[in-house]
């Protein structure tokens, strides 16, 4: 497959398989486009954020850190805020949320998490069984996330199909989540 997928795509696809279809086979844009970007941090605040994390990084056991760092295996790619080298011989990524916590983790916010997982693990051959989010607008809340092999191959088993959408034309199911239909760019063209 010479397509590379980005955890945008694989967020519009967990939204709606048909956003992928429209948006990269028809080249029709969609304009809802802001809720599927991979949100980053605003640079200010995220640096800001970086300077007071070092206490963080301490206590949870980091020996080695890279930032910003780009990953890509044969599916899909992608910029890790943090990879981060742990004691125990793990890895894991950290995500900055210019956000606040409310007490519940999104599912898109796992969704990137789980994404930068597979990444960290088809380059450096470890298993990664956490990640890490920084709520910058709740004074760096810093928010483990359990991952799962299970999440994982989830989120390759999107990637595989994105990649069949756009390779292949193909046209693929709607989302079973009628209401996201209402306000939907694509409604009017949509066969359902
Ligand atoms: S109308 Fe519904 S099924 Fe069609 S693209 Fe929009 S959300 Fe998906």
């Amino acid at each position: 497959m010479n397509f590379s997928v980005t955890p945008s795509h694989l967020l519009q696809y967990l939204y709606c398989p048909r956003f992928i279809y429209f948006e990269y086979v028809l080249r029709i844009p969609q304009y809802q486009e802001r809720h599927f970007k991979v949100q980053k941090g605003r640079l200010v605040h995220e640096e800001k954020a970086r300077q007071n994390m070092e206490y963080l990084r301490r206590r949870i056991g980091v020996v080695k850190k890279e930032l910003n760092l780009y990953l890509t295996n044969d599916l899909l790619r992608g910029e890790v805020d943090e990879v981060l080298w742990l004691e125990d011989g793990s890895i894991a990524p950290l995500d900055y949320k210019y956000a606040k916590y409310e007490d519940k983790i999104y599912s898109t916010y796992k969704t990137q998490l789980y994404c930068y997982a597979w990444l960290i693990r088809s380059n450096f051959g470890v298993e990664v069984t956490r990640g890490y989010l920084v709520y910058t607008r709740s004074r760096n809340r810093l928010v483990e996330v359990p991952v799962d092999e299970k999440s994982v191959t989830a989120v390759e088993k999107a990637a595989r199909s994105i990649g069949e959408i756009i390779t292949q034309n193909k046209y693929p199911k709607a989302t079973k989540n009628k209401k996201r239909c209402v306000t939907c760019t694509y409604r009017n063209i949509c066969i359902k």
